[in-house]
């Protein structure tokens, strides 16, 4: 692979970024930086970051651009980036977009693509609401789409399973309206600078992860 591969993956929630990046990391030797993991962590370890982002979280919503920037830029700056990352949630608006662009020519780096789930809002929501993750070390599973061998506990550290607040169906209605009022934009955004690669989101995760690695094997 190239020296190093830092790509973005844009897609509504449930669009099964999570899941791909899971998968695609036993391949490249590429670090996953999700967003809302960071947040989570933040709000269970009780940090300033944490208590201001809970509230935004619970509803829905999205954190404010600063606080989340800064977090990801931090992040960017750690040694164990070098290879490159797979940014998962981040960015959600084009303000974001801009400080990543930003952040990124400062450290000499540059994004190789920004792979784009194509996802319809009946599979989102089919995902969203069948998802369980592990409360000790944050695996996912889906219900139907994906089981634990044994219901309710995780196959890796035989933690309980639980399900995000936020993955409650009113909530994930809300979700999937601020990524269109403010996220789906940057389909454009990516798309006008030739960064935009298309998969689709609807895919089953084994098919798709097939499709991932033929397009990024060449570049890789
Ligand atoms: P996720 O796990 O990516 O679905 O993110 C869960 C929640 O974290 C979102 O609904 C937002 O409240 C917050 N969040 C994660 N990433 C961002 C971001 N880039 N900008 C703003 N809020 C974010």
């Amino acid at each position: 692979m190239s020296k190093s591969l830092n790509i973005v993956l844009l897609g509504p929630p449930g669009a099964g970024k999570g899941t791909q990046a899971a998968l695609l990391l036993k391949e490249f030797n590429v670090l996953h930086v999700s967003t809302g993991d960071m947040l989570r962590s933040a709000i269970k370890e009780g940090s300033a970051v944490g208590k201001e982002a809970a509230g935004y979280m619970n509803r829905g919503e999205l954190v404010p651009d600063e606080l989340v920037t800064r977090a990801v830029v931090e992040r960017l700056s750690k040694p164990d980036t070098a290879h490159g990352v797979m940014l998962d949630g981040y960015p959600r608006t084009i303000n974001q977009a801009e400080s990543l662009g930003h952040a990124l020519a400062k450290m000499g780096r540059k994004l190789d693509g920004v792979l784009y789930f194509k996802t319809s809002d009946a599979v989102a929501v089919q995902r969203l609401s069948g998802r369980r993750v592990c409360r000790k070390c944050a695996k996912n599973y889906h219900e139907t789409n994906m089981p634990p061998k044994k219901a309710g506990v995780c196959d890796l550290c035989g933690g309980e399973l639980f399900q995000r607040d936020d993955d409650k169906p009113e909530t994930v209605k809300n979700r999937l309206k601020v990524y269109q009022a403010s996220t789906a934009d940057l389909v454009e955004y990516y798309r006008s600078k030739k960064q935009l690669i298309e998969v689709d989101g609807d895919a089953a995760a084994d098919k798709l992860f097939k499709d991932i690695v033929a397009l990024f094997k060449n570049r890789a």
